[in-house]
């Protein structure tokens, strides 16, 4: 078995928008994930602006050729005008719709803004899917030369804006080269499937040893599923005990799992076997309460 790489997760920005995380390079015309700088295409830095930016350029420019036909409509009047009193009448009315125009441009920048950046995604769908394709493939290309942390790095941004089943596999795929610890911002619920598989099986195990607070319903009810395919694998009971012993965290989870947990109690810890007493209550079913309870003194050398 090869040995497990010892990595570091650079820190994944947390955007409002998952937009947010594309970046449009003006030096080559193509979009990329914000964490490509510079610009992996034509490697020239500083010259990506996000999204966002784009569509806050175009609507300024909007405004500023709105502002531009009421200044040359001013001008016009000027020119038309046949008395001082109109020019004056004609200016203050045209300083009142600059003011109002400048006042709904600010009040309604950002939604307007918003939508043109819809409106760019939008126009632009084609092209931005080529191009994280692209991005895609290389993410591939650097799993087969075995830069694991490089690929998973652009595998967390890339699955920002797509996520699919084979983006999840890759990135499980990195994930068991990895020597997790707990200081890692691991994630679970963005790597779950729908089939079986066994590196989601051993990487949930190893969550489950480190970070119980990821286990939740759907990871629980994951590995019970395939519960044969996961006691075919080495210390299987301990990989589902340890699984089930996610559902300690609440009480709702340990009344859902309760059935379950007691036929796995052998392999829960101590530990894990005293709290389960401490919880007992969540347990609404009395004589399956009991059992368990009756189990866990057995287990923990209790008469
Ligand atoms: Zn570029």
């Amino acid at each position: 078995m090869t040995e497990k790489l010892v990595v570091q997760f650079d820190q994944l920005p947390v955007y409002d928008s998952p937009l947010d995380y594309l970046a449009y390079c003006m030096g080559c015309n193509t979009y990329h994930m914000t964490d490509q700088k510079p610009c992996i295409k034509c490697g020239k830095a500083d010259v990506s602006v996000s999204l966002e930016c784009i569509a806050e350029k175009t609507v300024k420019r909007h405004f500023l050729n709105g502002m531009g036909i009421l200044v040359m409509l001013h001008a016009l009047m000027f020119v038309v005008s046949m008395s001082w009193i109109a020019i004056l009448l004609g200016t203050v009315y045209t300083i009142v719709c600059i003011v109002l125009y400048g006042g709904i441009y600010l009040r309604y920048k950002e939604a307007y803004c918003k939508k043109e950046l819809e409106k760019h995604v939008r126009a632009n769908s084609q092209r931005i899917k080529l191009d994280l394709e692209k991005q895609w493939e290389e993410c591939k290309e650097q799993i087969n030369k075995g830069d694991y942390l490089g690929a998973y790095e652009k595998l967390r941004y890339l699955s920002q804006l797509v996520d699919n089943e084979e983006i999840r596999v890759y990135k499980l795929v990195c994930l068991n080269h990895f020597h997790l610890r707990k200081d890692l911002p691991l994630e679970l619920k963005t790597v779950l499937l729908p089939d079986c598989n066994m590196l989601l099986i051993r990487y949930i195990y190893e969550v489950a040893k480190l970070k119980k607070e990821l286990i939740d319903e759907a990871t629980i009810n994951y590995i019970l599923r395939y519960r044969q395919q996961v006691l075919t694998e080495e210390k299987g009971e301990e990989i589902v005990a340890s699984v089930l012993g996610g559902a300690l965290r609440s009480k709702f989870l340990l009344n859902k799992y309760a059935l379950a947990l007691k036929e796995y109690l052998p392999y829960l810890p101590k530990e894990r076997l005293l709290r389960l007493r401490k919880i007992q209550d969540g347990i609404s079913d009395e004589a399956l309460r009991e059992e368990i309870i009756s189990q866990i003194a057995t287990l923990v050398g209790e008469e």
